[in-house]
C-alpha cells in the first residue's frame, strides 16, 4: 500500500500537472483507450487537475462494450438450451442483447454462474459432468493467455463438457480501423497498460511512425496517467511522435513472450465485429483446427446472428470518441447504471458510468 501511496502523493503529481502546463502549446486531443484508464482518470479527478484545452476521449477498451449484441444473443440461445450452464465473468450478465440479458435469463431459470477466471468455470466443468459448462470468452490480448491455457488445460485433463463462445479480440487492429476514421481528430494515444503488458510497447510503433501519432504506455495510478500525459504533450509540442513507455515496472518492449506464445498456439487470427466499430479484419481470436472440439458455436449448432444496438443508444460513437456520454439522450434519464440500456452504462470499465459515477451524472 506504501507503494501504491507513492503514486498517488501530491508531491508527485503537482509536479507533473505544473510540467504538463508548461509545455503544452496548443489545444490537443487525447484518446485513452483502455477501461481501466478511463475509470481511474474519473476516479482520480485527474480531468479537473489538467490546463484547459486537453480534452480526454474515451476508445474501444472495454471488453464488455465492444462485445456486439450478437455476441449477446448467443450467449442468451445457448443459456436457454437444457443441459447448459453458461460461466462469465459479472459484467457481462447485465449487458442487454435483442432479447433480455443473461442476468433476465437467470432469472427466468438458466443455469448462468458468474466466475473470476475461465479456470473457474473449468473447474465447474469438472463438478458438473452431466452438464455442459459454456464459457463466454471475451476480452482483448489481456484475457486470452489464461483462457488459451484453460484450454491446454481442458485437454490435459480430458474434460469434455468445458466449451467456449469466443469474442475475443486484438487491440492493434482495432486502433488501426479507428485511425483510418477521417472523423477522428486525435493528437495522441494513452495506450492500454494491461493489454501492453502482452504485447509490449513496440506494438505501437507503427501508429508513431505512419500515422503520426503521439503514443505512451502507462499504468493506472495517477502519476503514471499524468506522466503518460506528460510524455504525450512533449511529443505533440516537439512534434516528435514516438512510444514513450511510462510503465516500464509491468510492460516492456517486446511484451510477454510466453503469453504471446500461449494465444498462439490456440488461438488464429479472424475478421471480427466490434460494436460500434463494425467489422475489422483479423481482429478477432478464433480456436485453430486442433482445438474446434472445444467450440460451442459448432458442438451446439448455434449462431452468432447479426444484431443492432438497443434504439437510442449511442455506445457506438462513444467507442469511437466521437461523443461523450452527456450528448445521448438517454444518458442519466432512460439509462443509469441500475437500468442500463448499453454496455458502456453496465461496465465497470464503460465510459457512460464513468461518467455517471464521477461527473455528477451530468
Ligand atoms: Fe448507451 Fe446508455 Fe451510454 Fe446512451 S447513456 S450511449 S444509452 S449506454
Amino acid at each position: 500500500m506504501k507503494c501504491v501511496d507513492a503514486f498517488r502523493s501530491r508531491e508527485i503529481t503537482a509536479p507533473l500537472v505544473e510540467e504538463i502546463a508548461r509545455v503544452l502549446t496548443r489545444p490537443v486531443r487525447i484518446m485513452e483507450v483502455c477501461g481501466t484508464h478511463t475509470m481511474s482518470i474519473f476516479r482520480h479527478g485527474i480531468r479537473s487537475l489538467l490546463p484547459e484545452g486537453i480534452t480526454l476521449l474515451s476508445g474501444p477498451g472495454c471488453p464488455v462494450c465492444v462485445t456486439p449484441a450478437g455476441h449477446i444473443d448467443a450467449f442468451l440461445a445457448a443459456a436457454r438450451l437444457p443441459q447448459v450452464t453458461i460461466a462469465t465473468f459479472g459484467d457481462l450478465i447485465r449487458v442487454p442483447g435483442s432479447e433480455g440479458s443473461l442476468a433476465e435469463a437467470r432469472a427466468q431459470g438458466a443455469r448462468v454462474e458468474i466466475v473470476y477466471s475461465p479456470m473457474d468455470a473449468l473447474t465447474l466443468a469438472r463438478q458438473q459432468p452431466e452438464r455442459t459448462v459454456l464459457f463466454a470468452a471475451i476480452g482483448f490480448e489481456t484475457t486470452a493467455p489464461t483462457i488459451a491455457a484453460t484450454i491446454l488445460q481442458a485437454e490435459r485433463l480430458g474434460v469434455d463438457n468445458f466449451l467456449i463462445i469466443t469474442a475475443l479480440k486484438t487491440m492493434p487492429q482495432a486502433l488501426e480501423a479507428l485511425l483510418a476514421d477521417p472523423e477522428l481528430r486525435i493528437d495522441g494515444l494513452l495506450c492500454p497498460g494491461h493489454v501492453s503488458a502482452i504485447i509490449g510497447s513496440d506494438a505501437y510503433q507503427p501508429f508513431a511512425e505512419r500515422h503520426r501519432l503521439a503514443c505512451a504506455v502507462t499504468g493506472f495510478e495517477p502519476a503514471d496517467i499524468l506522466a503518460g500525459l506528460l510524455g504525450l504533450i512533449r511529443q505533440i509540442s516537439e512534434e516528435q511522435p514516438r512510444v514513450d513507455n511510462c510503465y516500464t515496472r509491468a510492460v516492456s518492449a517486446a511484451g510477454n513472450i510466453k503469453a504471446q506464445r500461449l494465444i498462439d498456439t490456440v488461438f488464429e487470427p479472424v475478421d471480427s465485429e466490434w460494436r460500434g466499430l463494425g467489422p475489422i479484419p483479423g481482429s478477432g481470436l478464433a480456436l485453430r483446427d486442433a482445438y474446434q472440439r472445444f467450440d460451442a458455436i459448432k458442438r451446439l449448432s448455434l449462431c452468432v446472428p447479426p444484431a443492432h444496438d438497443p434504439k437510442g443508444c449511442r455506445c457506438g460513437e462513444i467507442l469511437k470518441g466521437r461523443l461523450l456520454p452527456p450528448q445521448c439522450s438517454l444518458y442519466g434519464t432512460a439509462c443509469t447504471p441500475l437500468r442500463p440500456i448499453g454496455p458502456c452504462m453496465v461496465s465497470n470499465e464503460g465510459t457512460c458510468a464513468a461518467y455517471f459515477r464521477y461527473s455528477g451524472h451530468k
